[in-house]
């Protein structure tokens, strides 16, 4: 059972990362959430879901562009039996415009982070005999779109991170596999309507459909309770043979 397991959820006080968490904690799994942001709001999401939930449901601030923090996470939080490297950012330019320093913080907060935080939690895994890694990747871990770059870059990168990990755990009862969403309507996702539609010129009625869900055939958004659904199944027993790959929750959008 997974009850009384705990769970690190990387990037949790909004998005799919809170929709995770809170699929989880409603399973029995004790819920670390974490954020850089340190606000009243995110002691108090922790506290509502202990409260909804019954589980023991903890946040802490910890910065997930800086590897030191990554670490520092699942030390304070004494390690944990999932891990959900979640946290991540966007941003939207030409290539020729791109700022480097976006380029660098999408790296080291959408790749990076969870190179840090696997190595810090993968011991404590192994001594307790059971692990699962889950990494938030994104249908542009498998395809790309224009404007993108830094952020397609680092969800390839976390997709070969995946596979890697899961060999080197293969023989142990811990794996390692990545979501990969299409579109979900999220803070995320609202942030970069404005700078698609400077981009291509277009409405944001137009972006949504002509640019987002254009490429997701279902024509409609995945749910952040359906990917904390998707992170709960590879938690499960059923998933204990599904390691070093993707499952992609995209409305049909990488079989295009
Ligand atoms: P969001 O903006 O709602 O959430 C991002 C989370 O990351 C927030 O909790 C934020 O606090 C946290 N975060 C950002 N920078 C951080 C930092 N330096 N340190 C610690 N935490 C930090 O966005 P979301 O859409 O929920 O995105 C979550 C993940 O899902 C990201 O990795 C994103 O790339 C991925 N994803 C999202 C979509 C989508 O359509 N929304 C699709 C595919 C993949």
């Amino acid at each position: 059972s997974l009850s009384g397991k705990t769970a690190i959820i990387t990037g949790s006080n909004s998005g799919i990362g809170l929709g995770v968490a809170r699929e989880l904690a409603k399973a029995g799994i004790n819920v670390v959430l974490n954020s850089y942001t340190d606000t009243a709001e995110d002691h108090a999401l922790a506290a509502e879901i202990a409260q909804e939930t019954g589980v023991s449901a903890r946040y802490i601030q910890a910065d997930m562009s800086k590897g030191d923090e990554c670490r520092r996470l699942i030390a304070d939080a004494g390690g944990c039996d999932i891990l959900v490297n979640n946290a991540g950012i966007q941003h939207v330019a030409p290539v020729e415009e791109f700022p480097a320093g976006k380029w660098d913080a999408i790296i080291a907060i959408n790749l990076s982070s969870a190179f840090h935080t696997t190595a810090a939690a993968i011991t404590g895994m192994r001594e307790k005999g059971w692990g699962r890694i889950i990494n938030i990747a994104s249908a542009h871990g498998l395809t790309a779109s224009p404007y993108k770059s830094a952020y397609v870059a680092a969800k390839h990168g976390i997709v070969g991170f995946t596979k890697t990990i899961g060999l080197e755990t293969a023989q142990e009862p811990i794996t390692c596999n990545a979501i990969c969403p299409g579109y979900v309507l999220t803070p995320l996702v609202e942030a970069q309507i404005p700078d698609t539609m400077k981009e291509y010129d277009m409405s944001r009625e137009d972006v949504i459909k002509n640019v987002m869900l254009e490429r997701q055939p279902s024509k409609e958004f995945a749910t952040t309770e359906q990917l904390g659904g998707t992170a709960l199944y590879l938690c499960s027993d059923a998933a204990a043979q599904v390691t070093g790959t993707t499952i992609s929750v995209d409305g049909g959008w990488t079989a295009l």
